[in-house]
């Protein structure tokens, strides 16, 4: 008999952004004017159409369990969507639609991992993948996508960390935190390692939908028979749609993995939120209106910081092609000092540039770089030149 506790569950990281945006929360609420550049979700409402699809779901009564792995007809949404869109063919067998895109990625590893089993994680990566991986006891095997690749990774990286333990590779374009998108030739040398290998490869591609200028997303599954059937492709509202809250995200395997993933879900959640399913099918199947808009808004905000950014002392800074972020290299200003203080890393600097500045932005230690910050600009234009002039006032003390 003993009152120990998981050793898996201790293993987990607690996420180091919190810290920094429980303070920066707490001085909000003491009135202080303090510029957000952690913001992970869009600033925008839920389009109204969505939410009018939510009210009338409440008023008929579509209140009760739906199927395990979501309604029939919000999979055959997701099938046209993904046949339009992504130019893929999936039945509705093939579909699960669980609760945010974090639950679908979390599924996808509790169906193909074995205690032991590894997975290529590119770095820079959304700091949840390897903590996740390991939940599903899996082994997250890191890899580094270097600044002057874009901080994307090669073929010749994938293959060279591929072992007999390998199970997959995880993939995320548009990349959170870089904003870097990966290119179709990109994807055809890496589906033909994925190939070669045989093993599966995730396809995290939750930020679709916001790609800028003349890059064009393309779904790796779409590129051949043989890619298709290894990929595990992964997407969601939360970014798209504005609905970060309503918790609604899909997956698109084979029919087997597809019942694995039904089947786990079944015990752990029951089904995702019926009401946020109704609201899901009105956001893909109605007018698309609002998402253009976002998209043309976030846009804007993306031209002017890279452009103000770029002209920042001590700062490198690739231009984002996706997403809402920019992913700064800071390791000029760690080698300065602050009040007679060197900054050691990131996370004392967004420290000074919270406390002295208000500004909170993302250390991305716990991202795999420990030299860079993430700024979102999923806020405000206002609260970007704000924020930005502020950033612009430390920097210049500093040189
Ligand atoms: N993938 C990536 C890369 C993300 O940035 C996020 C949200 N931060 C998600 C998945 C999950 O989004 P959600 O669970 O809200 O659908």
């Amino acid at each position: 008999m003993s009152l120990s506790l998981s050793e898996k569950a201790k293993r987990v990281k607690p996420s180091s952004t919190l810290a920094i945006t429980a303070k920066a929360k707490e001085m909000k609420a003491n009135g202080i004017d303090v510029v957000g550049f952690g913001a992970g979700e869009p600033d925008f409402n839920t389009p109204e159409n969505v939410c009018n699809a939510a009210i009338e779901a409440i008023k008929s009564g579509f209140t009760k369990y739906t199927p395990a792995s979501g309604t029939s007809e919000l999979k055959q949404a997701i099938c046209k969507k993904l046949k339009e869109f992504n130019h893929l063919d999936y039945n509705e067998n093939q579909i699960v639609i669980s609760n945010g895109g974090k639950h679908s990625l979390s599924n996808i590893f509790d169906a193909i991992l074995n205690p032991g089993d590894e997975v290529i994680i590119p770095a820079p990566f959304w700091l949840s993948y390897p903590e996740m991986v390991k939940l599903s006891d899996g082994i997250p095997v890191i890899i580094y996508g270097e600044k002057g690749q874009n901080y994307k990774v090669t073929p010749e990286q994938i293959e060279a960390a591929i072992t007999d333990k390998t199970k997959a590779f995880m993939l995320n374009s548009p990349s959170n935190p870089t904003g870097m998108v990966y290119s179709k030739e990109e994807l055809e040398a890496i589906a033909k390692v994925i190939v070669e290998q045989d093993i599966y490869i995730i396809s995290d591609e939750i930020y679709e939908y916001l790609i800028y200028g003349d890059e064009k997303h393309v779904s790796i599954a779409s590129l051949n028979e043989e890619i298709y059937k290894r990929t595990i492709t992964c997407s969601g509202l939360s970014k798209s749609y504005s609905m970060t809250g309503w918790r609604v995200g899909y997956t698109a395997s084979s029919p087997e993995i597809a019942k694995l993933m039904g089947s786990i879900q079944s015990h752990a959640t029951s089904n995702p939120n019926s009401i946020a399913q109704k609201a899901a099918l009105e956001a893909l199947i109605g007018s698309q209106d609002t998402v253009e808009v976002m998209k043309q808004e976030f846009n804007k905000r993306r031209i002017y910081m890279f452009e103000r950014m770029s002209k920042f002392p001590m700062i490198e800074i690739i231009e984002p092609k996706g997403a809402f972020y920019i992913f700064a290299d800071i390791s000029e200003v760690l080698k300065k000092s602050y009040k007679e203080n060197q900054i050691n890393d990131t996370q004392q600097l967004a420290k000074i540039l919270l406390e002295d500045y208000a500004v909170a932005v993302v250390p991305c230690e716990d991202f795999g770089f420990s030299q860079n910050i993430r700024l979102s600009y999923a806020i405000s234009m206002e609260s970007i030149i704000s924020g930005l002039d502020r950033i612009e006032n430390f920097l210049n003390i500093l040189s």
